[in-house]
This record gives C-alpha cells, structure tokens and sequence, in this order.
C-alpha cells in the first residue's frame, strides 16, 4: 500500500454560501479530511478533491469573483481536479444555462445546458426515488433545483427523473440537479471520494 493510500483524502469544500455543512458531515463521516474554502489562502492546503455544495449560483459566482477565488479554482477544475457539484454547483459547472441572467462567470468545464429554477421558484422542492447509474435507487431531493436540457456526446447520463437529465458524470466531475448530502444514503459521496482518492491530479503542487 502506497503511503498516500493509507492517509485520508482531503476534500476542499467551498463554503461560500449554501449547503455546505451537510457534504462535511457526510465525508467526514466516510473518513474524509474537509477544509472550508473561503479566501484564496484556503487554496494553499492540499486538495484531493473538491464540493460544489447547493445554494444560490448567483451568489456564489458573484463571491467566486469578488474574493479572487475564480481564477485559480477554474484552472484546477479544467486541469481534472475531481469534483462533486449539487444543485447550484451544478450551474457553476455548465458550459450554458437558460434563466440565468447572472453577469459572473461560472467554470463552464461540464458540456451541459441547465435550465436554472427548472421545476418553478417556490413550489418546485420534492423528493423522489429513482435509479441512478451504478448504484441503483436513490432517495433524490430538489429544492428550487435545476435540470438539465441537453448534455454533450461525451457526457455519462447518470439519472432522468420524469425524461429531465438529473445526474451526470464527465470525466472527474459529477454533476446532479438533487441534494444527496440531505439524506442518509452516503453512496454518491463514497463515488466521489474514491476518485478522489484515485485521481492522479490529487496533490499537485500549485
Ligand atoms: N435555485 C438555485 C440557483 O439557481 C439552486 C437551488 C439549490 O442549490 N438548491 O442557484
């Protein structure tokens, strides 16, 4: 077992606003190490793999660009920094998104196009089970969520919910419309830690 095996991934979660408690608990639970990243010195601790957690997008790109975050997390997500994108992290990750007048850039590395507040503003939150890809049914929760229009030849469709895309996957980044850090099922996390964990960006110095 190679010395890296035997430590604990580190997962940098961006906690600018959102959701974000909840995917620490839930890595953490699985045996992760989470640092919050607020400021650009939090990009100085290593980082196998990194949470794009719910929220607001508009709010988080403006954050992303005002505390000079953007730059730096864009390069390391193009460069195949694994990452776990819910719901609002998913916004941030797609190349288009229609109802969305946001003036801040997202990272745009996941060829998809979301439809912003697709289920409608207030009313559209609701939990459903469905089959996702690999890992059989999950408990899936959408709040004021996005779906997904139309995903690229390339992508890995990894859930439909009424003929909507809810769960993608594209190389190391996994994107999904619902909030798996709500619930109890910790599988989609154990996905992700476990690219993380395998993934030969992990640690590279800056
Ligand atoms: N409606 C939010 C947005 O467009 C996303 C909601 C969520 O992350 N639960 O940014």
């Amino acid at each position: 077992m190679s010395s890296r095996a035997a430590e604990k991934p580190q997962i940098g979660v961006l906690a600018l606003q959102g959701a974000f408690i909840e995917h620490e608990d839930m890595l953490k639970r699985l045996g992760a190490d989470c640092h919050e990243i607020r400021e650009r010195a939090d990009l100085d601790a290593p980082m196998d793999g990194l949470v794009l957690p719910g929220g607001e997008s508009t709010t988080q790109k403006k954050l992303l660009a005002d505390l000079g975050l953007y730059d730096e997390l864009h390069r390391r997500i193009a460069d195949g920094l694994p990452v776990l994108a819910t719901c609002a992290g998913l916004i941030l990750l797609a190349k288009d998104a229609t109802q969305d007048a946001c003036p801040y850039p997202g990272f745009a590395t996941l060829p998809i196009r979301v439809r912003r507040n697709a289920y409608g503003r207030q009313l559209g939150s609701f939990v459903t089970t469905h089959d996702l890809k690999g890992l059989g049914p999950i408990s899936m929760t959408f709040i004021r969520a996005p779906y997904i229009e139309e995903a690229s030849p390339g992508v890995d469709v990894l859930a439909t919910v009424d003929d909507h895309i809810v769960a993608v996957k594209y190389h190391h980044q996994i994107g999904l419309a619902f909030h798996p850090e709500l619930g109890k099922d910790t599988r989609i996390h154990q996905v992700f830690l476990k690219m993380a964990e395998e993934s030969p960006h992990s640690r590279l110095p800056l």
